[in-house]
Order: structure tokens, then C-alpha cells, then sequence
């Protein structure tokens, strides 16, 4: 497949843009392809096919768009190795995770197609006896998809299912950093039957091709998943034409070990949550608050089981744990932030350095003596550092925690009713994970507060995001 392609009404076009962009695998350093940015009349043109696609495909029956959803699923699913490996290469995630988000992706496929035959509106009572009021759910129109590099095949899933099911057309603009495997997926979405125009694809940069989306008239949402930097800027962009955006952001979650938690449980978790995709997913552990009675004992398990994490290239050594970080200069953001905590008074227990001579690679890490107030407690390190600090009284990590530009996931790990019941009334999240894995569920709904983002994706609510509202008021006269 030619990389540097473009896929626009129906039809994989070359690019003649003369701006490339390399690919680079963040294990090797390596050059593994080039992609173009693509120009703003090429942007605009996939724009003008989507606005045009997404007026005959709102008008197929949903059991119809139902079934090509699905068969995208099924034909994910049958090239699963091979759109695995392709993520493991361009992303740096160990190729049991990649097999694993490709699995989600074509879990997510199934599950909105199976929202077919059940979109549908509401009939509301009149006050006029001669009147119906129907409230229509129709879809929004052309949604700009625009996707981070941590999460590029499971979250392409979530933009394009999510747009077909419910009549939208799309617009993918992949990350510059990890293309390959959406320009992969294109070729899929090329062969189930779409009308012209309904899925698009256009590689290029954020500031280029993501602004040119952003701020187009016909975009009618952009959903993006990203930095709070880059989301800010498509806001701006998008209030141009006061396009609706649906902003998927930061976190900085935070992780409450209380005296009644079962610590082998909770150090399996965190450890889990902050080492997959070397902590870069918004919802890992990013800040942890023990109870001093137990601080000791998990802060030493907790030591114990970061220091065992295998790193490498897994695609030399399947038994590697835990891959690269994504590129060189979000290596360098994770050292700035780490120096900086040891400069304030931080001690490092495990790791704290860069690992290997070649490739991206970080070292497990956990710090101690944090304060909340540490530059590390409150900005995203997205990386496999684990601050831990410590509280007194429960209400007190609640107040901590809640006390963040963020608020997207959270954890708690607790084997007490009361402390259990009053997260749930206090703390300010989107999510929270009680005594369990941090990992959202497809039917939920996968929202933030604060900077973590507006709208949210996953079940019927994310399903709700992608639809607009037309109402009927019906008036008849008695028959005669
Ligand atoms: P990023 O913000 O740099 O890029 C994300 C996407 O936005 C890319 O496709 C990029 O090209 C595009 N972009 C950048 N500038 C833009 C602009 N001016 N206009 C339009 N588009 C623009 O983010 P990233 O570094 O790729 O991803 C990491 C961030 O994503 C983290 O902060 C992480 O927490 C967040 N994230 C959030 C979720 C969630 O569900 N809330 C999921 C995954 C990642």
C-alpha cells in the first residue's frame, strides 16, 4: 500500500502535496515510512465528498449500515496480526497489547452495529389535542475524526463506528506520528459497500490539516482526542463557525490506596495501569495517595513490582512487558519533569533514568517524598513514572485528588462501604475504578470534567453525541 495516498470520495488518490512527513519506530529510531500533509484544497475536497456522501448515507436503513459496521469489524478482525504488528511498529506498545487494542477496535465495530433498529426518537404530549410533537434523533453530519497517536487503531474505532452507525459521514485525521495503521484500515473501509464520500482519510499535521477541518463551515463536529494544548486550538478554530466539538483531553489520574485495601490487588493494578503503553493512556495512574498507616508496606511492594517490568522491543523479544515512550521529545518532557521533582526534594526509589542507547525507552520508575504541590503531582507525565504521597484522613485524598485542572478517571481501592459510598458522592470525575483495572467498558461512557474534555464517547451516550435533535410539531384538524 502507498503511504503517502489519500483516501477521498471513494477513491485512494496521490497527494500532490511536496510536504512529507516521516514515521518513525520509537523501539528503533528507524525511518518506517513517509506520509504527506496533506494541502487545504485536498483537505477541503474530502470535506465537500463527506458533506455529499452523508446525505445519501443518513437515508439507508440503520439495519443496513448495522451490517456494513459489522463486516468492518469482521475484516479488522481477520487481519488482526497484521494491523498488530503494523501498530507494535509504528506506536511502540509490545505486540500482545497491539493485539489486544485490535481486539477493542473490533469489539467496538460489534458493539455499534449493534445499535441498528434502536435509534430512535420520542413522541412528547402536546398541549393542543389537534397536535403531535415528535423529537427527532438525526445525525449531525460530517464529523472531522481527528486521532492521537497513544490509541491510533482502538480510537479510529471509536470515531468511525460511532459516525456510521448513526448516519454521520467522517473525515479521519490520523497523528502524524502513527498513520500507517488508519491508511491501513482505509483499504477496509474502501471495500464494504460505503457510498462515495461517506469515510474519508487525510494524513498531514495538527496545524495544517487538523485546523483546516476544524474551522471548515460543512465540518458540522470535530471530535478529537489529544492534548489540552491541541484541543484548545481546535475550539478556537471551531467557534469560527460555532462547530460542536467533542473533546476527548488530558488526565492526571488519581489513585486512592486506602488502610482497607487489599494491597496486593491495588499494586497489581497500578502497576498494570502505568506501565501499559508505557503509561501513555489518559486514563493510567498518574499520581498515587496512600494512607500513612500502610504507606510503607504498599510503597515497598509497589518498588518490588515496578522493578520487574521487562522493557524492550517486543517485536525482537516477546517476552518484553513494556515498550518505548512515543517519541523523543515526549522522552525528553518525562526527564524535565522527573529532574524537576528530584530538584524539589523527590526520591527516586526505581528507575528514574532513560534506558538503552538507541530507541525511546524509560525506565519504570517510582518517586517518593512528593508533595502535591510537586510539578509531577499535577501535569500529565504520560510515561512510567508512579509519584507516591501520603494522606491522613479520607476526606483529605478526596480533596487531593479532586484538586487537579483535570478530571477524567480516578481509582479507589478500598474494602470499606463508607469510604467506598463517599467517592462516589465526592469525588469530581468522569470515572471512577473501584478495586479493579483502570480500563473503560464500551457501554459506558468515556467523559471528562474540567480541561479532560467536553462530550464523551462509548454506549448510548457517546452514541448521543454524534446525533442532532429535529422537532415535529405535527397540527391536523379532526377528520370530517
Ligand atoms: P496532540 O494533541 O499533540 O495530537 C492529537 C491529535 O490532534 C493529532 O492528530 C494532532 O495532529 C492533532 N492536532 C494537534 N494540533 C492541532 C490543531 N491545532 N488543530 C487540530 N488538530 C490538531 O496529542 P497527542 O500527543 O497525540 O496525544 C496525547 C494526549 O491525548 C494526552 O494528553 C492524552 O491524555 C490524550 N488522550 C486522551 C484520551 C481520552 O480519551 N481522553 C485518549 C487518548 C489520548
Amino acid at each position: 500500500m502507498n503511504l503517502q495516498q489519500l483516501y477521498i470520495n471513494g477513491t485512494f488518490i496521490d497527494s500532490k502535496s511536496t510536504e512529507t512527513i516521516d514515521v518513525i519506530n520509537p523501539a528503533t529510531e528507524k525511518v518506517i515510512s513517509q506520509i504527506v500533509d496533506a494541502t487545504a484544497v485536498e483537505t477541503n475536497q474530502a470535506i465537500e465528498a463527506a458533506w455529499h456522501g452523508q446525505k445519501e448515507w443518513e437515508k439507508v436503513p440503520q439495519v443496513e449500515r448495522g451490517r456494513i459496521v459489522r463486516q468492518i469489524g469482521d475484516e479488522i478482525a481477520a487481519d488482526k496480526e497484521r494491523f498488530a504488528k503494523m501498530l507494535s511498529e509504528e506506536q511502540g506498545k509490545p505486540i500482545e497489547e497491539a493485539r489486544g487494542e485490535v481486539d477493542q477496535a473490533v469489539d467496538f465495530f460489534y458493539y455499534m452495529s449493534e445499535w441498528n433498529r434502536k435509534i430512535g426518537g420520542e413522541i412528547v404530549p402536546s398541549d393542543d389535542p389537534n397536535e403531535q410533537i415528535l423529537i427527532q434523533r438525526k445525525a449531525i453530519g460530517v464529523v472531522a475524526g481527528i486521532i492521537p497517536w497513544n490509541y491510533p487503531v482502538f480510537i479510529f474505532a471509536r470515531k468511525v463506528a460511532t459516525a456510521l452507525i448513526t448516519g454521520c459521514s467522517v473525515v479521519i485525521k490520523p497523528s502524524e506520528e502513527t498513520p500507517n495503521t488508519a491508511i491501513a484500515l482505509s483499504a477496509i473501509l474502501d471495500r464494504v459497500g460505503l457510498p462515495k464520500g461517506v469515510y474519508n482519510l487525510v494524513t498531514g499535521k495538527g496545524d495544517t490539516v487538523g485546523n483546516q477541518l476544524s474551522k471548515h463551515p460543512k465540518v458540522a463536529m470535530v471530535s478529537m482526542t489529544g492534548s489540552v494544548a491541541a484541543g484548545t486550538k481546535v475550539m478556537e478554530a471551531a467557534a469560527q463557525n460555532i462547530t460542536k466539538v467533542n473533546l476527548e483531553l488530558g488526565g492526571k489520574a488519581p489513585i486512592i490506596v486506602s488502610k482497607y485495601a487489599d494491597l496486593d490487588l491495588a499494586v497489581k493494578h497500578i502497576k498494570a495501569s502505568r506501565i501499559e503503553n508505557a503509561g501513555q493512556a489518559c486514563i493510567s495512574a498518574e499520581r498515587v495517595y496512600v494512607q500513612e498507616d500502610v504507606a510503607e508496606a504498599f510503597t515497598q511492594k509497589m518498588i518490588a513490582a515496578m522493578q520487574e517490568v521487562k522493557v524492550g522491543y517486543s517485536l525482537e523479544d516477546n517476552t518484553v512487558e513494556m515498550g518505548p515512550v512515543s517519541s523523543e521529545h515526549h522522552l525528553e518532557k518525562i526527564e524535565t519533569l522527573v529532574n524537576e521533582a528530584i530538584k524539589q526534594g523527590a526520591k527516586v526509589e526505581t528507575g528514574g533514568t532513560r534506558l538503552n542507547s538507541s530507541g525511546y525507552f524509560y525506565a519504570p520508575t517510582v518517586l517518593t517524598n512528593v508533595r502535591h504541590d510537586f510539578e509531577i503531582m499535577t501535569s500529565e507525565v504520560f510515561g512510567p513514572v508512579l509519584p507516591i504521597t501520603t494522606y491522613k484522613h479520607f476526606s483529605e485524598a478526596i480533596d487531593l485528588a479532586n484538586d487537579s485542572i483535570y478530571g477524567l478517571a480516578s481509582a479507589l481501592y478500598s474494602n470499606d462501604y463508607n469510604e467506598i459510598m463517599q467517592a462516589s458522592r465526592d469525588l469530581q470525575y468522569g470515572e471512577t475504578y473501584v478495586n479493579r483495572d483502570t480500563g473503560e467498558a464500551v457501554q459506558g461512557y468515556h467523559a471528562g470534567m474540567r480541561q479532560s474534555g467536553i462530550g464523551g464517547t462509548d454506549g448510548k451516550n457517546g452514541l448521543g453525541d454524534f446525533l442532532s435533535t429535529h422537532v415535529m410539531y405535527l397540527a391536523y384538524n379532526d377528520a370530517t
